[in-house]
């Protein structure tokens, strides 16, 4: 076949040459702007009718770049070369080489772009400032037990549970956290993520659990609910001292249904549900155990110097206790020394 343009005999495209067909035809086309949409609040960028984040924003301007480029449908992308240069603030020179298949022809084609990244708020983030939430976590101590550590750790708990789960999804959110009543109240954006946060808190520290939803309107025709989960903590924590038949036990671990205890006296494991914990009396925690000196072992007992007197005191060894160092975790109650560990 003949070109018709050059009248080189060889394979023709459109009656052209391959030569005269690359350079009459063009396979990539980019607009001579393209607007990258970037929330103000949480950063995210608007890929595609989704709000993505990114690390880096040149990433977000490649991805967005490449998303715009129009490709002829008898061509296919092989390699696609983005680079960007900031031009001002928020602004990019973005060039782009694509190297392309037409049937049996390589082209390579240049095209140029100008980014401008425009701040916007993402629909998530209209929401946090619209205060918008379906459900409460109400996180109440029983008594007044919650010291200042306790309640940053539970937030900090409650916190990083909804950020993983906004990992996920971009509906799940925490709109804010209040104090209240000596707790928190955490306003959840869904019904659903309020109900797993209470769970998780209840399975975490054995807590009682109550809800309650309220109707708030109605909104195109349906009925809008807001529903409030009250987590109550127990009076007790793992490592607590309390006091059962006047017995004493070292709490273990808690958990959704029960808690494990170990009897201070005997060494034997228990476990108790924790409706039957609710109003356990609680006689000491992990910061009034005391360190005593091993002054000798026996095969049952353990001699001991009294922390507080100084005097020799003999302690029988609780069932499967093994010593490890040269002092042990005791524990003082009227008058009697627990071994609590090593
Ligand atoms: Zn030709
Ligand atoms: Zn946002």
């Amino acid at each position: 076949m003949f070109c018709v343009k050059c009248g080189k005999e060889e394979r023709t495209y459109d009656s052209l040459c391959s030569s005269c067909y690359l350079q009459s035809n063009r396979f990539t086309q980019l607009p001579d702007h393209l607007d990258l949409q970037q929330c103000a609040h949480c950063d995210d960028y608007l890929m595609d009718k989704r709000w993505s984040h990114y690390d880096n924003e040149l990433d977000a301007i490649y991805d967005h770049v490449a998303a715009h480029l129009l490709v002829r449908k008898d061509a296919i992308v092989r390699d696609l070369d983005i680079e960007a240069e900031e031009i001002d603030r928020k602004s990019y020179r973005v060039h782009v080489v694509a190297t392309l298949a037409h049937e049996d022809l390589e082209a390579v084609e240049e095209t140029e772009t100008i980014v401008r990244v425009k701040r916007n708020v993402c629909p998530k983030c209209n929401k946090i400032q619209g205060n918008y939430y379906e459900s409460i976590v109400q996180v109440r101590p029983t008594g007044k037990r919650f010291s200042d550590d306790e309640r940053e750790d539970i937030l900090r708990r409650a916190t990083s549970y909804i950020n993983a789960a906004s990992k996920e999804s971009r509906d799940a959110f925490m709109a804010k956290a209040m104090q209240a009543h000596g707790g928190y109240d955490l306003y959840i954006s869904t019904i659903a993520l309020g109900k797993t946060l209470a769970r998780e808190l209840v399975s975490m520290y054995g807590a009682e659990y109550k809800e309650s939803s309220s109707l708030q309107g109605r909104k195109d025709g349906m009925d809008i609910y807001r529903v409030t989960y009250l987590v109550r903590l127990p009076p007790y924590r793992v490592r607590d001292i309390v006091e059962i038949d006047g017995k004493l036990y070292l709490v273990h671990s808690t958990g959704p249904q029960s808690a494990k205890l170990r009897n201070l006296k005997h060494g034997d494991n228990l476990t108790v549900s924790n409706d039957h914990l609710r109003d356990v009396k609680v006689i000491g925690t992990k910061d009034d155990v005391m360190e005593a000196v091993v002054l000798g072992e026996g095969r049952r007992e353990l001699q001991l110097m009294h922390p507080v007197s100084f005097a020799t005191i003999e302690v029988r060894k609780p069932q499967g206790f093994e010593r490890t160092g040269d002092a042990v975790k005791v524990f003082l109650h009227e008058g009697e020394v627990y071994i609590i560990g090593n």
